[in-house]
C-alpha cells in the first residue's frame, strides 16, 4: 500500500501514476483515508460540527478546518492517531484535562483505538471560537 503525499489517496502500487488533486472538501478528505480510520474521522467531524454550528467547513493547510472569520481548529488523519490542532494557547489552557493524551504545543494525538473524548473536544472547540472567532 502506498499513500500519495500530495493528495492522500492510497494505491496498491508504489508511485502509482494518477490524476493527483488535493481534496477540496472534508467529505473528499475523509473518503481518501484508510477505511479503518474513517469512522473516527466522521465522529470528530460530527462533534466539531455540533460544537461550532456557525463555522464553515473547509480544507486549509491540507487539513479539515473549521473557519469562522478565522481558522478555529483543524483535524487530520495520521497512521495511528487522529490529530486535533486547536493552536498552542488551547493546549496550554487544557493541559490538565489533556494529561492522559499525547500532546505537544498546538497538537493533540487521539488514538483510533480509544473512544473520542466528546465533551472535552466540544469544550476545546468552543474555547477556540471564543478566542479566535470573529
Ligand atoms: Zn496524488
Amino acid at each position: 500500500m502506498w499513500q500519495c503525499p500530495q493528495c492522500g489517496r492510497s494505491f496498491e502500487k508504489q508511485e502509482q501514476a494518477h490524476y493527483c488533486t488535493r481534496p477540496q472538501t472534508i467529505d473528499e478528505y475523509i473518503a481518501r483515508q484508510d477505511a479503518a480510520a474513517q469512522p473516527r474521522l466522521r465522529e470528530i467531524r460530527n462533534i466539531l460540527r455540533s460544537a461550532l454550528p456557525q463555522a464553515q467547513e473547509r480544507i486549509s493547510w491540507s487539513m479539515p478546518t473549521y473557519w469562522q472569520g478565522r481558522n478555529l481548529i483543524h483535524f487530520a488523519a495520521s497512521k495511528k492517531h487522529l490529530g486535533l490542532y486547536p493552536g498552542g494557547e488551547a493546549t496550554g489552557v487544557f493541559a490538565e484535562e489533556l494529561k492522559h493524551y499525547d500532546v505537544s504545543k498546538g497538537a493533540i494525538r487521539l488514538p483510533y483505538d480509544q473512544d473520542l473524548p466528546e465533551e472535552l473536544i466540544t469544550k476545546i472547540a468552543r474555547w477556540c471560537l471564543e478566542a479566535y472567532g470573529i
